[in-house]
């Protein structure tokens, strides 16, 4: 027997209407940005851009795009120059109707990369975790990139940089979440889509 489906195409630009389409996931290494970042952009359908994963596809492929960034730099935790972010980044900003942006902006001269290039991010939700806790989940995933040389750089980047940005600047942007990052991976995606909701 044919049943005749709910998910009309009126029903689905419908829903598609009601969360936000241009997002940024902000914190700490491990905070589970990535995670998060990947199961939002399933739920919404929008396009989950992890700039730390674009850049370990080009750095191990050896792209031109990643000219002037090594392995040997990405797997002590140095930020790539802006020059190869810019690279990498400009064409996904200028083409990209919707994403969820997990890992960038982290630098105040990313953040100008960015509001040149997009002037209506909807939402930004800042998974926080304190250092003790981010390091102990570094040590026991062991990425390449998780040694102690690399967690020390990379707390410290954040600390000087990006949290820079989050409290001078994206406290600013329209819809503005603080999420306790220090809780189970449901926790955080239900304090996420609530605060979605509130957004709304
Ligand atoms: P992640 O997977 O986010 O931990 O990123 C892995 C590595 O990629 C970082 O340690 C940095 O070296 C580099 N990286 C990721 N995102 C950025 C960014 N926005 N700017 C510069 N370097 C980045």
């Amino acid at each position: 027997m044919f049943h005749k489906s709910k998910f009309t195409y009126e029903y689905i630009m419908e829903i598609r209407k009601m969360h936000p389409k241009k997002i940024i996931i902000t914190g700490i290494q491990a905070s589970g940005k990535g995670t998060q970042a990947a199961m939002l952009a399933e739920k919404y359908g929008i396009k989950h851009l992890s700039t730390g994963e674009i850049l370990r596809e080009h750095v191990y492929a050896g792209t031109d795009m990643a000219k002037g960034y090594t392995i040997e730099d990405m797997e002590t935790g140095h930020l790539a120059p802006i020059n190869v972010i810019t690279r990498v980044m400009e064409y996904e900003l200028q083409n990209s109707d919707n994403f969820i942006l997990d890992g960038f902006p982290r630098s105040k001269e990313q953040l100008a990369l960015l509001e040149a290039n997009v002037n209506d991010i909807d939402m930004v939700i800042y998974l926080q975790l304190d250092d003790d806790a981010a390091t102990e989940r570094m040590k026991s995933r062991g990425r390449a990139d998780d040694n102690d040389d690399g967690i020390a750089q990379r707390l410290k980047s954040f600390h000087e940089e990006t949290e820079t940005i989050i409290y001078e600047d994206f406290i600013h942007y329209p819809n503005f979440y603080v999420i306790n990052a220090n809780q189970s991976v449901e926790n955080v995606f239900n304090d996420i889509l609530t605060a979605v909701d509130d957004s709304q």
